[in-house]
C-alpha cells in the first residue's frame, strides 16, 4: 500500500520508519532536512514537498505540532486536502484541538476524503517499539480502514468515539501526565533536599502508592534510569512547549463545558513558566528544574 507521512519529528520519524519496515510503500516529508536525512538513513523515500509525497497515496499519516499546522497543511495556502482523491484515507496522529480535527473532517468529507484523528501516547519510545497507544475518533468503518497500519505502528487501539472523540481522550491523559510529572519531580526534589538518594527514593515510591508511569518509565531525575531524555540532558522526548500546548487545550475544553480543572490550570502555569524560562524546547520532565535548588 502505498502511504504518504507528513512531519517527521521525534515521533513522526520512527512512525514513519515502522511502516516501511512492515513493507508498506511510504513517502515521507517534513519540513526540516535533518528530520528528513534521518528517516531516509533507514530506507524511507523521501518526497521534496508535501504535495509530492501523497502522489499516489492511498493513506495520508500526519504527524505534526498543533492545530495551526495541521490546519495549515489541509486548508491553508498549498490546499492538500484539494489535491487528494476521493477516496483517500487521511490518520492525523498529531495532538490538536478536537474542533479543528471536526473542522477539517468535515472538509474532508465534503470531497469524498476520510480523515480521521488518531492522537497517541507512548513517548519516543513506543514510537520506535511501534508499541504506542492510539485513541481513534472516527466512524468505525474508518476505523477498521485505519486499523491494519494503526496495528503496524501502535499495540493498543481504542476507538473513543466520533471524528474528534480521540482527541478528547488524548488531552485527558496528557493532563493527567503533565500533572504526575509535575508531582513526581516535587516529591523526588523534596527526598533529595533531605539527603536521600534519587534512586532509591524512586524505587520506594514506584512500588508504593506513589506508584504511576513517570516514575515506571520517564524518571525526571538524571541518571536514575537509562534512556529516558533526563539521562540525556532533556533532549528529545516530549517538549515542554508541546505539553504546554496539551495543557492548553485541556484548559480551553474545560472552559467550553465549564468543567472544573484546579491542578490542569495550576499545571499549565508550571510548565508556562518553566517554558518562559528558556526551557520550551527540553523535554518536559526538564519541569524537575523549577523546584530543585541550584548549585
Ligand atoms: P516534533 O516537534 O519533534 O516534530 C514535528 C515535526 O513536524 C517537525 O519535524 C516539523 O519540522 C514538522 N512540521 C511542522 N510543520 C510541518 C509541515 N507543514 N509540513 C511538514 N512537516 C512539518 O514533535 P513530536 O514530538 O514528533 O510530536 C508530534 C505530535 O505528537 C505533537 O502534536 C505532539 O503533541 C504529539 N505527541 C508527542 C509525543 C512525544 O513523546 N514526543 C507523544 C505523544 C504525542
Amino acid at each position: 500500500m502505498q502511504i504518504a507521512f507528513i512531519g517527521l519529528g521525534n515521533m513522526g520519524g520512527p512512525m514513519a520508519i515502522n511502516l516501511h519496515k512492515a513493507g508498506h510503500s511510504v513517502r515521507a516529508f517534513d519540513l526540516s532536512q535533518p528530520a528528513c536525512d534521518k528517516v531516509a538513513e533507514a530506507g524511507v523515500a523521501v518526497a521534496a514537498t508535501a504535495h509530492a509525497a501523497v502522489q499516489g497515496a492511498e493513506v495520508v499519516v500526519t504527524m505534526l505540532p498543533a492545530s495551526q499546522h495541521v490546519e495549515g497543511l489541509f486548508l491553508g495556502a498549498g490546499q492538500l486536502l484539494a489535491q487528494l482523491p476521493k477516496g483517500t484515507l487521511v490518520i492525523d496522529s498529531s495532538t490538536i484541538a478536537a474542533a479543528t480535527s471536526s473542522k477539517v473532517a468535515e472538509a474532508a468529507q465534503a470531497q469524498g476524503v476520510d480523515f480521521i484523528d488518531a492522537p497517541v501516547s507512548g513517548g519516543t519510545g513506543g514510537a520506535i517499539a511501534g508499541t504506542l497507544t492510539f485513541m481513534v475518533g472516527a466512524e468505525a468503518a474508518a476505523l477498521e480502514r485505519a486499523r491494519p497500519l494503526l496495528e503496524k505502528m501502535g499495540s493498543n487501539i481504542f476507538h473513543a468515539g466520533s471524528v474528534g472523540a480521540g482527541q478528547t481522550a488524548k488531552i485527558c491523559n496528557n493532563m493527567l501526565l503533565g500533572i504526575l510529572m509535575a508531582g513526581t519531580s516535587e516529591a523526588i526534589a523534596l527526598g533529595v533536599a533531605n539527603g536521600l538518594d534519587p534512586k532509591v527514593l524512586s524505587e520506594i515510591m514506584r512500588r508504593s502508592s506513589g506508584g504511576n508511569w513517570a516514575l515506571e518509565k520517564y524518571n525526571p531525575f538524571p541518571g536514575v534510569q537509562e534512556n529516558v531524555p533526563s539521562s540525556k540532558g532533556y533532549a528529545g522526548g516530549f517538549g515542554t512547549d508541546l505539553m504546554l500546548k496539551d495543557l492548553g487545550l485541556a484548559q480551553e475544553n474545560a472552559m467550553a463545558v465549564k468543567a472544573a480543572t484546579p491542578l490542569g490550570g495550576l499545571a499549565r502555569n508550571l510548565y508556562a513558566s518553566h517554558s518562559l524560562a528558556g526551557h520550551g524546547a527540553l523535554d518536559f520532565s526538564s519541569i524537575i528544574a523549577s523546584v530543585q535548588k541550584k548549585g
